[in-house]
């Protein structure tokens, strides 16, 4: 593809909020895009902490070396409540100028997405790309992560439901997903739980956790399998319950960061690497304040204030699939 023409000399990077396996990727995919069009592409460290304490390096080409394969993010990340003041804002809007950048490109969520546009208004042409392993942007289909932290949660739980069969046990397993329950809900699905409770949907323990058990029981079933987000909470108090009315002694397993890191699978590399590539072409082209997202498929970019205005709900009929599903 040829070279874009364009005023952008010098851009930023950063990655934001929790950390996802594939942020690496999209910094990858970034300095290469950066690189291919001849702009430098200086690195930020530690979310917007970096740009408050000016704390960047210069990315080329080998600095981002096999980066692809890897989980975690080069550039760390953290986060930053200064941010959140008309103080800090003003102290990076003046590194920006500093610096010398005319973009700023940031990986995380939709806090990390709220930080970009208050900064913006600062004049800072800002591009987003949704990285997390919890797929609650609301702006997107996808998010970089969730891919490889549904099959790290799946593999360990499938690791599990070796010893819960052989003992013939239940297990309550929380996954994250802060106050969403996607990733319980898909992670559900893959391991064919008895039961899923999602922080979206208030359950009842009678029926949507007891009675499946003694359903399950009655039909054969020996091990039984409870998935709960970690939105979700007191799943100790959950624990008791179940030993109360079923007899069965449950063992609770907390997966935990676990999730949050390994090497990206190829959807989340393939993913995080588009959204690097189009983020670069976004300044490029002089188009202000965007976000990449995937919608219908299709991967375009949103204006970033009416990004962060969508809201975003469980998929219907992956719920309605699940709940077909664990009905016997
Ligand atoms: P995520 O990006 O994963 O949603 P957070 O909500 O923790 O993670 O946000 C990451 C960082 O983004 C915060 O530590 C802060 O630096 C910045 N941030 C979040 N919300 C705002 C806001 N309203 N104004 C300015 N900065 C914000």
């Amino acid at each position: 593809m040829a070279k874009t023409r364009s005023h952008v000399r010098r851009i930023g990077v950063l990655t934001s909020g929790g950390d996802a396996p594939g942020m690496n990727s999209a910094i990858r995919a970034v300095v290469r895009a950066s690189v291919h069009h001849g702009i430098e592409c200086l690195g930020i460290r530690r979310g917007y902490n970096g740009l408050i304490n000016g704390d960047v390096v210069e990315l080329k080409a080998k600095d981002v070396n096999g980066l692809i394969t890897r989980g975690g993010t080069i550039l760390y990340t953290a986060r930053c409540p200064e941010f959140n003041t008309e103080e800090g804002l003003q102290k990076a809007a003046n590194s920006i100028k500093y610096l010398g950048m005319d973009g700023l490109i940031v990986v995380g969520g939709d806090g990390t997405f709220r930080g970009a546009r208050d900064v913006s208004r600062y004049g800072v042409n800002v591009v987003g790309i949704p990285g997390t392993i919890d797929n609650d942007v609301a702006c997107s289909n996808y998010t970089i992560g969730f891919d490889t932290a549904c099959n790290t949660a799946m593999h360990a739980i499938d690791k599990l439901r070796d010893t819960m069969q052989s003992h013939e046990r239940c297990s309550i397993v929380e996954v994250m997903g802060r106050n969403a329950g996607h990733l319980a809900l898909y992670v559900g699905i893959a391991c064919g739980a008895t039961a899923m409770l999602l922080p979206e949907l208030p359950y009842n323990f009678d029926k949507d956790v007891a009675e499946k058990i003694r359903g399950g029981r009655i039909r054969g079933r020996t091990h039984h399998l409870i998935i709960a987000a970690e939105g979700v909470g007191h799943i100790d108090e959950l624990a008791t319950s179940i030993k109360e009315e079923t007899g069965m002694d449950p063992r609770v397993t907390i997966l935990g960061h676990i999730q949050r890191g390994g090497s990206p699978t190829a959807r989340d590399r393939v993913t995080a690497s588009r959204m690097g590539e189009m983020a670069v072409r976004t300044l490029l082209e002089g188009k202000r304040n965007r976000v990449i997202v995937i919608s219908n498929r299709e991967m375009v970019d949103l204006d970033m204030d009416e990004a962060l205005a969508m809201e975003k709900g469980l998929q219907i009929s992956m719920l309605n699939a699940a709940y077909i599903l664990t009905q016997i």
